[in-house]
């Protein structure tokens, strides 16, 4: 939904809260100009100077404060909190939560070939499988070039489980739903890895943990996209 203009950035709802990104309103420039002229000014002097209603002048007030680039405080007014429309994007990012934006786990089973795991990577189109023991819990992560290795030492991929072809628990780096798409992000970054796997600890508490779905870099383009109105 459409919902206003912000410096250098749009407005929008997305994931249920407010986002900015381009280009201010004029009239919200003007609130910005007067407000950093004087240091701080309440709504009735802001009104006064554009010759408007406070009324009138309340959306652009709340869209300004809403982005973060406003604070307000009693017997001061308004005042610029020196915010950057940068800032305000991570903050929209530190909100957004991994299970908002996950996709569905692709996962096989730690004895399944070599051959039917990659079959799998390609019926899925996926980059990473997740691979899953007995139990539905996380044993490991497979990923193009583990698949492209194991297929160049030459062994029958027929016989051989993805077991030995993946990175395994308890070096797996995974993300949790309520984690922020910010540190999931930073984890990716971080270990240099396409995929993290989304878990929540197992309901028979032993330590396994139970895969719920799957971030990828395709999930961060996805909220780019979405947050910049692609
Ligand atoms: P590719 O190897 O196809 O470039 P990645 O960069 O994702 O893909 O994987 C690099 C290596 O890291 C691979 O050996 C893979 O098994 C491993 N890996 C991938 N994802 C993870 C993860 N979430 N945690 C730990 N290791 C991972």
């Amino acid at each position: 939904m459409y919902f206003a203009k912000l410096p250098g950035v749009t407005i929008k709802r997305h994931f249920g809260r407010a986002v900015s990104s381009i280009e201010l309103s004029k009239r919200q420039e003007k609130i910005l100009e007067i407000v950093r002229e004087s240091g701080h000014a309440t709504g009735r002097q802001i009104a006064a100077k554009l010759e408007l209603s406070r009324a009138a002048l309340r959306p652009d007030l709340a869209i300004l404060m809403m982005a973060g680039l406003l604070g307000a405080r009693p017997r001061v007014g308004y005042f610029l909190t020196g915010k950057q429309p940068s800032d305000v994007v991570a903050a929209v990012l530190g909100n957004i939560k991994v299970g908002e934006v996950q996709s569905r786990p692709v996962v096989v089973r730690d004895n399944c070939s070599l051959y039917d795991a990659i079959v799998t990577m390609f019926i899925q189109n996926v980059g990473t499988l997740i691979i899953v023991g007995e139990d539905g819990c996380l044993e490991g992560v497979a990923s193009r070039k583990d698949m492209l290795k194991a297929t160049m030492s030459g062994s029958d991929l027929n016989r051989m489980p993805v077991g030995v072809a993946m990175t395994r628990m308890p070096n797996i780096i995974v993300t949790y739903p309520q984690e922020t798409v910010e540190r999931a992000v930073q984890k990716i970054i971080n270990h240099e890895v396409d995929a993290l796997p989304v878990v929540e600890p197992s309901a028979e508490n032993t330590g396994r943990l139970k895969v719920v779905g799957r971030f990828s870099k395709t999930n961060v383009c996805r909220v780019f996209a979405q947050l910049t109105g692609l």
